[in-house]
C-alpha cells in the first residue's frame, strides 16, 4: 500500500478497503451484510510483508508454503453465494492465510477451518487473535475428509481446487445447505461451483471461471 504525503497507513487502508468495496460492486456484490465483513477484514494484515503494497490489488497473491490468497472480487463471489445467515455453522477447507476465515466469521455463528499446513494454521490463527474474532475453531488435517465431528454444516466452502467434490465433504452439508468449492483440473481452468442440498440431491450452478491452487490428499509433512 502507498501511503500519500500527510495519510496515515489507516486512511490509506480505508481508501484502498473503498476502492475494494467499488470493485465488487461493479461485479454485483451489494450484499449489505457481505460487504460489511469484507470492509472490517485489514487484507493487508494477512499478506506476505513483500506484498503488502500490492494488499488490495484486483489479483492473487503468493503467500507461504507455496499457496495463494485469491483476488478480492472472488472472495467476494464466494462469500456472497455462500449466502451465510448469522445462525450458520461453516466449514472451510483451505485456511490459508485466514482472510476468507475472517470474513465468514463476520457473517456465520461459528467457522471450522481445516489446513495441511501447520505454519499456515498457526500464522491464520495469531491474525485472528489480533482481530478478536473467537467464533473460529481450526484444525491441522486433511480437509478433503472434513471435520465429521463437528457437523453437519449449513455451509461448506473449499478453497481449493479439485476434480469432484471430495465424497466425505456432500456428507457433511446438511439437507438445504450450500457448498461453494471450484471444479476442474489442477492445473487449468476451474468451474466455480455452488451446489444446494435438496430432497433429491445435489442442483449445482456454475459461477464463472477460476484459477485455484489444487487441494491435495493428506496433511502436509513438514511445514
Ligand atoms: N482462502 C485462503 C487461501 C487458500 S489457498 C485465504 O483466504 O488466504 C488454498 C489452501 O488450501 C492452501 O492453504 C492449501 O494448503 C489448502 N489445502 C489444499 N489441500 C488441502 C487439504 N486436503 N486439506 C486442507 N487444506 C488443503
Amino acid at each position: 500500500m502507498t501511503v500519500g504525503a500527510g495519510q496515515t497507513a489507516e486512511e490509506a487502508r480505508r481508501e484502498h478497503i473503498a476502492e475494494m468495496i467499488l470493485r465488487l460492486r461493479q461485479v454485483g456484490i451489494t450484499d449489505r451484510r457481505v460487504v460489511s465483513a469484507i470492509e472490517a477484514a485489514p487484507r493487508d494484515l494477512f499478506v506476505p510483508n513483500e506484498s503488502r503494497r500490492d494488499a488490495y490489488a484486483e489479483r492473487a497473491l503468493p503467500i507461504d508454503c507455496g499457496q495463494t490468497i485469491s483476488a478480492p472480487v472472488i472472495v467476494g463471489m464466494m462469500t456472497s453465494a455462500l449466502d451465510v445467515g448469522e445462525r450458520d455453522r461453516v466449514l472451510e477447507i483451505g485456511t490459508g492465510t485466514g482472510y476468507q476465515t475472517a470474513i465468514l466469521a463476520r457473517l456465520a455463528k461459528q467457522v471450522f477451518t481445516i489446513d495441511r499446513f501447520r505454519t499456515l494454521v498457526a500464522a491464520a490463527e495469531s491474525r485472528f487473535r489480533t482481530l478478536r474474532l473467537t467464533n473460529i475453531t481450526t484444525l491441522v488435517g486433511d480437509g478433503m475428509k472434513g471435520w465429521p465431528e463437528k457437523g453437519p454444516y449449513d455451509r461448506v466452502i473449499v478453497t481449493a481446487a479439485g476434480e469432484t467434490v471430495p465424497e466425505a465433504l456432500w456428507k457433511q452439508v446438511r439437507l438445504g445447505g450450500v457448498l461453494v468449492m471450484p471444479v476442474g483440473p489442477a492445473d487449468g481452468v476451474q468451474k466455480l461451483m455452488r451446489y444446494e442440498r435438496g430432497e433429491d440431491g445435489y442442483t449445482g450452478k456454475a459461477l464463472g471461471e477460476v484459477r485455484f491452487v489444487p487441494l491435495i490428499p493428506g496433511k502436509a509433512e513438514r511445514l
